[in-house]
């Protein structure tokens, strides 16, 4: 618990800086770059790792963690960049990216293009799960990212990563579900989804994929010592999501405020 607690202090500054940059010298930036199949995140942390701005955007560069518009990305990194030099009026020059687990033989050069692309010196690269538990520091248990093509899952004992899978279930096919129920496009049953006042009834909906993504969950967590199941990923923003979860894998489930950037903030502070 007082792991998630730490993460929403740290997730709370980082959105009050995508709104207003923190503007203090710093003799160093650090970049987190998240290139999602939703949504592209910057992260910008000083020289003491504390977030000092942000930005992202909705995009349909990347799709389930493989970029499929090469040029599209490389625009929205190059832009989301420029935007925060302005802000913070420096150059950024350092950063990390991650990709889902599995991929990085697939796509990991892609993805290295796309930050040098835009003008980044890349310094790391790292998995996403693995990303996220720079920020959420769990020793022992399961980090879940469930993002919008997969779900990705990262277990740890003793600090240490003895396992990571990533599963083609997401978001993505929540809103395939809802697009399929509530006779709407695509597009019209993510913007539904977006809105927390509709997740109590999209629940009842979402219950049979959220069970598949449990499912996965004990597939892949089969043979260890799991004690607990941290959740995060923009999925993970589904009301209630984490007590479905909790309840079908029989494990204690707990999820930060704001699950959608823990990953790209893990990602600045392994930068
Ligand atoms: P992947 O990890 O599969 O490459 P990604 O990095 O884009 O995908 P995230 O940005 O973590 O994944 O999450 C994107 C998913 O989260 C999308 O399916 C999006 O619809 C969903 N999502 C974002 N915000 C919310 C919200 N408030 N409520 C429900 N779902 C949300």
């Amino acid at each position: 618990k007082e792991y998630i607690e730490e993460c929403n202090q740290f997730v709370a500054e980082f959105e009050e800086t995508i709104q207003k940059p923190k503007l203090h010298p710093s003799s160093i930036y650090y970049t987190g770059v998240d290139l999602g199949t939703a949504c592209i995140v910057l992260a910008v942390l000083d020289e003491n790792y504390q977030p000092v701005a942000g930005a992202y955007r909705y995009a349909d560069v990347v799709r389930d963690g493989m970029i499929v518009d090469y040029i599209g990305a490389v625009e929205i990194v190059r832009e989301l960049k420029a935007e925060l030099e302005e802000k913070l009026g420096t150059e950024l020059v350092y950063a990390a990216a991650s990709l889902p687990p599995g991929t990085d033989e697939l796509d990991g050069g892609a993805i290295k293009n796309v930050v040098q692309s835009a003008g980044f010196e890349l310094t790391n690269l790292l998995d996403e799960p693995t990303a996220a538990n720079q920020l959420l520091k769990v020793t022992e248990g399961a980090v879940v990212d469930i993002g919008g093509g997969t779900t990705g899952i990262s277990i740890l004992e003793n600090s240490e990563v003895v396992k990571i899978a990533d599963e083609a279930t997401g978001g993505t096919h929540l809103s395939l579900v809802i697009a399929g129920s509530y006779k709407c496009s695509f597009q019209e049953a993510e913007t539904y989804k977006h809105d927390p006042k509709n997740h109590d009834e999209l629940l009842v909906t979402l219950k049979p994929v959220i069970e598949k993504i449990s499912s996965i969950i004990v597939q892949q967590t089969e043979g260890y010592e799991i004690p607990a199941i941290y959740l995060v990923g923009g999925t993970a923003c589904l009301k209630n999501i984490e007590q479905i979860i909790q309840k079908s894998t029989g494990i204690k489930t707990y999820k930060p405020v704001n699950p959608m950037f823990i990953t790209p903030l893990g990602i600045a502070l392994s930068c």
